[in-house]
């Protein structure tokens, strides 16, 4: 009961977007350009994704579509972040380059019934995530607009970018949008995740900056979700990924920005405690929140294979620019630790720093992401580090002559928090937390298929530990941030009770045939992740 007053109350400002009862999609797919005959009509119940492949090629030109054993499908496939993704072969791929042949995909995919994937960046880490095995995948690469409107108050991007292209258009203009750190990171996928910038502290994550979507429906239909139009679904693309739709234009706020300040300071494990110490007080400020907006920090520990040795590492970032050899006020109690065997910390272009970010996360590796949120504490943070290590450390005593295991802390700070009641709110579930949040991120990088299982079973563990540890110290919050949660683990649920019905409400209305919930099963569908911790053998 509680639960459909929510939804009633949420959803006052309801859309009237229904798909027809009538809805046709020979029809449609003719509409948008699509060549396809009676004799297909015909043959409806017995199409495939080849039949979709084809069609796609047959109306939008060869080039757009790749397959297996062409050089630009082999080229096309390392462009994926992980290994595991690019060792993914779907039946072809498709580059759509507007709005239009993006909806004739994927209704092609709702006609043939052919499981489909889409890819922006392509930064998700496991096989599935945006490219499907012997499916559709959706490649938005051609999308790729950076437009400032006339009033520089709104920039329109589309999804093919990456973080370093949108800040690259935008910095000759002394502007920038909330989006990613690294340069190479997708706009699609971060933000529709959520998406946590160098600025969040100041504006909010990039979900939470997000005016307008442009939407391709599982009906075909390019429709618009904003506060005032479709304000559902609004609501849900602010968090819920990819389960209502494919989006091919996010209009951002747009904030003045110059250069900024910030870089990595890396320090021996043994500062570990002090650092823990000083990070939970910047969390917490005085009173339950950052006392200066414009900072954001990081702390991160990793094993260095070519020393031989753990290290811990403080990302500190501010959006305004500080003297040659000065450092911002608000990260003094950071500078007061003993000499940093490594420090990149200066003014310089915000897409300058995502390059120096990128390059710490090259393609082509095998990659794990996992993920736990907690509420902010000092203790939880060195229980987590401790068991991180003891799980970890054999790993790296493995014969992988690449291996980089990394666990990062960062805060959602209140005012972030504050941020995602904004225009009707967000899909997290965060709003209401009366403390600032702690989420863990481990990953891990290696180059060995053959240690595929020993590093995600370690992994599982470690998460299964880290819960236990939470549980005893009464921390534990139920949130999985999506963009780092691993394929076991069900983002959604994290988002509590009230948020994921509301969801699935959304989704029966815009996709009443369930279109993006049974055909895209590579990603955290609504009603689970997309492999079950029972289905995988090395979860615990
Ligand atoms: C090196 C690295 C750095 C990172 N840095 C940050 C960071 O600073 N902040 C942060 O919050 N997160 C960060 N992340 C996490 C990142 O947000 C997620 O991995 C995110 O999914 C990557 O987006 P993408 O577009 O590159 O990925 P993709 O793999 O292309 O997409 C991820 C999912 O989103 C779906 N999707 C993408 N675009 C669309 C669209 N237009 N319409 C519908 N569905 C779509 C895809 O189908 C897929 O299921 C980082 C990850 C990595 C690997």
């Amino acid at each position: 009961m509680k639960v459909l007053l929510v939804i009633i109350s949420t959803f006052a400002l309801v859309s009237s977007y229904e798909e027809a009862a009538d809805f046709d999609s020979f029809q449609k797919l003719k509409s948008l350009g699509v060549d396809i005959s009676e004799n297909d009509k015909a043959a409806n119940g017995t199409l495939n994704c080849c039949f979709a492949c084809d069609s796609l090629a047959r109306s939008f030109g060869s080039v757009a579509v790749a397959r297996a054993g062409q050089s630009s499908f082999e080229e096309w496939l390392s462009g994926f972040w992980s290994a595991q993704q690019s060792e993914t072969f779907p039946a072809c791929l498709f580059r759509p380059s507007n709005s239009e042949e993006a909806a004739a995909a994927v209704l092609l995919a709702r006609l043939t019934q052919c499981e489909f994937a889409v890819k922006s960046g392509g930064h998700a880490s496991f096989a599935g995530a945006s490219n499907i095995r012997d499916g559709l995948t959706i490649d938005l690469a051609s999308l790729n607009e950076v437009t400032v409107n006339e009033d520089r108050r709104v920039v329109s991007i589309g999804p093919g970018n990456r973080w370093h292209d949108v800040y690259s258009a935008l910095e000759p203009k002394n502007l920038t949008v909330v989006g990613g750190r690294v340069a190479s990171v997708g706009v699609g996928g971060l933000t529709l995740g959520g998406g946590i910038s160098f600025f969040s502290n100041l504006y909010g994550w990039a979900c939470d900056n997000i005016v307008n979507y442009e939407v391709v429906t599982a009906s075909g239909d390019i429709i618009n979700a904003s506060a005032t139009s479709n304000p559902d679904l609004f609501w849900a693309l602010r968090g819920g990924g990819n389960n209502f739709g494919l989006v091919t234009r996010f209009n951002a706020y747009a904030y003045p920005q110059g250069l900024m300040w910030g870089g990595d300071r890396v320090f021996p494990i043994a500062v570990n405690s002090s650092l823990i110490r000083k990070f939970v007080d910047w969390g917490r400020g005085r009173n339950g929140s950052v006392e200066d907006p414009n900072g954001a920090v990081i702390i991160s520990y990793s094993y260095d294979t070519a020393s031989a040795t753990w290290r811990a590492i403080n990302s500190l970032d501010y959006a305004i620019p500080q003297p040659d050899g000065n450092h911002p006020a608000a990260f003094d109690s950071f500078f007061d630790m003993p000499s940093p065997v490594f420090d990149s910390t200066r003014t310089k272009s915000q897409s300058q720093l995502t390059l120096e970010w990128d390059a710490a996360t090259p393609n082509g590796f095998r990659q794990t992401f996992w993920t736990l949120s907690f509420v902010l504490d000092e203790r939880i943070i060195s229980e987590v580090l401790q068991i991180w290590y003891e799980e970890t450390e054999p790993l790296t005593r493995l014969n992988f002559t690449v291996q980089f295991p990394v666990l990062a802390f960062q805060v959602i700070t209140l005012s972030q928090i504050e941020y995602m009641s904004r225009a009707g709110g967000n899909a997290l579930g965060l709003p209401g937390s009366s403390e600032p949040l702690l989420i863990v991120n481990w990953t891990y990088m290696w180059n060995e298929e053959s240690g595929d299982d020993k590093v995600l079973e370690t992994y599982a563990r470690v998460l299964s530990r880290a819960k236990a540890a939470g549980e005893r110290l009464g921390v534990n919050h139920r949130y999985i941030y999506q963009n780092y949660a691993s394929q076991v683990e069900d983002p959604i649920n994290g988002y509590g009770p009230e948020s994921k019905a509301k969801l699935l409400a959304v989704s029966q209305k815009y996709d009443p045939t369930g279109v993006f919930q049974r055909l895209q099963p590579g990603y955290f569908n609504l009603k689970g992740p997309p492999l079950s911790p029972s289905q995988a053998k090395w979860s615990s």
